[in-house]
């Protein structure tokens, strides 16, 4: 039996979140976050309080045990709701590594990290890539070394969303580094997973970039110069981390094109009130083809990616409850919503704006900041489009066919 619809303690979560966002997310104070390049700590309490933080994680360790069908509902209303998609961003980040660290960590970790996570009053995210670049993770030169009960990390990492955030708040990263050497015909073995809290002795947060979107959460660089971490502090199995990651990319990517979604719908709803509205000809420009035919392209086209992306959560949940897919079943769907959502909703955000004439180029227009915000996942991260090619190619082809190892 094929039943496409949510269950009605979904429909009702959906009204919940949409009330709040309503209520808590209104237009002036996404344009206050973008100008300020912070997300105030009330907004991430408040989230917190509603048990949308980490909210994937188990109702044992202090989450709300939602499935990733109801963690996308989340993520589309936060996307259509913060145009910007800066606390979409903080929001997924921690749902998805948050998710990782909490499932594999010791008490020590839940107790120190994702149970403040929760309530948001600590940040939890993700640092694997470097500066000699993020696609090839088996290629990272970070190292740990045991010594003792400790570990002891050097490496450096790049491009890393949430390191004032963290300084802030508290908290820290899933960060993988090199435990053991590796084959070279299987370079991804002999790397493990840690947490790493952000104030730790020897970490020194060297960089803050000045990004062209997302403004309220920051993307900075940290070196680690022998920073020394009790064995507590390690996610999952000894040279096993390659595969968290993995795990940890599906679960943001996933979360990333429930957010496109949001974004897109967004960007339709504002336009279709504008063309209604403008004329030109004496008459709505609503009423020319050359509108309606895009417009009618951009939501059928919104149905299909919506479909996608909820059915791929709804094999995620399937994965981790029942085992019915495989993680490279499931890896591959997601890796192709991950590959059409930030491009498709860049390009209704783009279709809008042009709708919008000389007003859509200003700052008047709210969705410039959508425009710069989901170029992020344009670029790449939570890993770039075509990465997401080979994710797909190697599942339709068979490993064989990766030209590399
Ligand atoms: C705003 C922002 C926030 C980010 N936040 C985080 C974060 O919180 N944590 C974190 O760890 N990282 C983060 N990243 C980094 C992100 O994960 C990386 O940008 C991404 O993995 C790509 O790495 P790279 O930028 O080094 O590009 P590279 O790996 O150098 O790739 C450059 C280009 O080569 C292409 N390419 C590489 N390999 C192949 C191949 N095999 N076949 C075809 N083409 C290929 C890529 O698709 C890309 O177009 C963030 C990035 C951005 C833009």
């Amino acid at each position: 039996m094929v039943d496409f619809s949510f269950t009605e303690e979904q429909e009702l979560f959906r009204s919940a979140i949409r009330e709040w966002c309503q209520k808590n997310l209104p237009l002036e104070k996404i344009r206050d976050m973008d100008s300020k390049g912070e997300i105030p700590h009330e907004i991430l309490r408040s989230m917190g309080e509603m048990g949308l933080l980490v909210m994937t994680s188990p109702q044992e360790h202090g989450g709300t045990g939602a499935d990733w069908v109801t963690a996308c509902i989340a993520a589309e209303e936060l996307g259509y709701a913060d145009v910007s998609i800066a606390l979409p961003v903080l929001w997924l980040v921690e749902s998805s590594w948050g998710y990782v660290v909490d499932r594999y960590c010791s008490e020590q970790v839940r107790d120190e990290c994702i149970r403040k996570a929760f309530k948001g009053d600590a940040f939890i995210g993700i640092a694997s890539t470097e500066s000699g670049g993020g696609s090839d993770v088996a290629a990272f030169k970070s190292t740990a070394k045991k010594v003792g009960n400790e570990w002891v990390l050097n490496g450096e990492k790049m491009y890393i969303s949430g390191t004032e955030e963290a300084k802030k708040l508290g908290g820290g990263y899933f960060v993988i580094a090199r435990t053991s050497p590796a084959p070279a015909d299987a370079m991804h073995k002999g790397m493990t997973g840690f947490y790493l809290p952000i104030n730790a002795k020897g970490v020194e947060v060297n960089k803050r970039f000045e990004d062209m979107g997302r403004m309220a959460i920051s993307t900075g660089g940290f070196k680690m110069e022998n920073v020394r971490v009790p064995d507590a502090y390690r996610i999952g199995e000894v040279d096993k981390g390659f595969y968290l990651t993995m795990e940890g990319f599906d679960n943001a990517r996933i979360l990333i094109a429930a957010v496109c979604v949001g974004a897109a719908r967004r960007a339709l709803d504002v336009g279709m009130d504008y063309i209604k509205e403008r004329k030109a000809f004496g008459r709505p420009i609503g009423k020319f083809e050359g509108i309606q035919f895009e417009l009618a392209d951009d939501w059928a086209q919104l149905e299909a990616l919506r479909s996608l992306t909820y059915r791929t959560a709804w094999m995620q949940d399937k994965r981790y409850k029942e085992g019915k897919f495989s993680a490279l079943e499931v890896s591959r769907m997601i890796a192709a919503c991950k590959l059409i959502a930030p491009h498709f909703a860049f390009d209704v955000y783009k279709h809008v704006m042009i709708w919008m004439g000389a007003y859509g180029y200003t700052k008047e227009c709210p969705l410039e900041m959508g425009l710069r915000g989901i170029m992020s996942y344009c670029v790449g991260a939570e890993g770039t489009s075509n990465i997401q090619r080979t994710v797909i190619a190697r599942e339709l082809l068979g490993k064989e066919y990766i030209p590399y190892k």
